[in-house]
């Protein structure tokens, strides 16, 4: 049913959390989960906790990277527990199904992080939004599945209404392989020019990066901006 939304598992430690990932997935209409560097996989406990959800569980991909994972992407959620000093929508998990219905472009991924640790800086920094489900003060951090499991089910609410289709830039939009490349060149060019210190590089990237991340430019957009720095680069060659 959403099959343009893929729910990504980063690191997961327990198997048992897969396999109830799958299951409250299939129960919302999604099918499409994606496993990064799973600790244990295939694993029996997975199978058990799927329940009847072993197909999801069959169909998964499971692959060593997250730039893997995000391939063909060009929107994605971070899920959290903690609020971080974020400066990309933070939203509910309510907000995140209208969120989607209006932002949404392409293929979408949401993310989740290991049990214990969370998402890594690495990969909140490819996200265009985040998602932090309301808790009590006290205690923030849900179990991984049951966190799929409101997820799913409030993205399943709000995205009942049909896409819309407002976007005939929808397959222009850089994907997230093509925006990580521009980030690598610009950060080459801003440490050869000495414009970043790579000793002291404080939080520039990630600040550029929700920038850009807030634009979504197109591809053609985002080749231009390759353009100027090839220039910038070819000009510091030839000194
Ligand atoms: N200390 C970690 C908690 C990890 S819990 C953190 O700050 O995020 C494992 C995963 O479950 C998280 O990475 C996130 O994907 C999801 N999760 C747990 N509690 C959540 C919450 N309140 N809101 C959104 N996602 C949550």
């Amino acid at each position: 049913m959403f099959n343009d939304i893929d729910i990504i598992l980063i690191n997961t430690s327990h198997p048992g959390n897969i396999g109830a990932a799958a299951r409250a997935m299939k129960t919302m209409g999604f099918k499409q989960l994606v496993l990064v560097a799973p600790r244990y996989f295939p694993h029996a406990e997975a199978e058990a906790l799927a329940a009847s959800a072993v197909d999801v569980l069959q169909q998964a991909r499971v692959i060593s990277s997250l730039d893997e994972a995000l391939m063909g992407i060009t929107t994605v959620i971070g899920t959290s527990a903690r609020q971080r000093d974020l400066a990309a929508p933070l939203l509910t998990a309510r907000e995140c199904g209208s969120w989607l219905m209006q932002n949404r472009v392409g293929r979408t991924a949401i993310l989740f992080g290991e049990e214990r640790t969370g998402l890594t800086n690495e990969a909140l920094d490819r996200c265009h939004a985040y998602v932090t489900i309301n808790t009590a003060d006290e205690y923030s951090s849900l179990n991984l599945a049951q966190a799929v499991q409101i997820i799913v089910y409030e993205l399943q609410l709000g995205l009942s209404m049909p896409k819309i289709e407002n976007n005939s830039a929808e397959a222009l939009l850089a994907d997230d392989s093509a925006m990580e490349g521009y980030f690598q060149q610009l950060e080459g060019v801003m440490v050869t020019t000495e414009f970043l210190d790579p000793k002291f590089p404080k939080r520039l990237m990630s600040r550029l990066r929700r920038l850009y991340h807030r634009a979504r430019p197109e591809v053609q957009e985002l080749n231009i901006l390759r353009g100027i720095l090839t220039a910038v680069e070819k000009k510091i060659g030839d000194e």
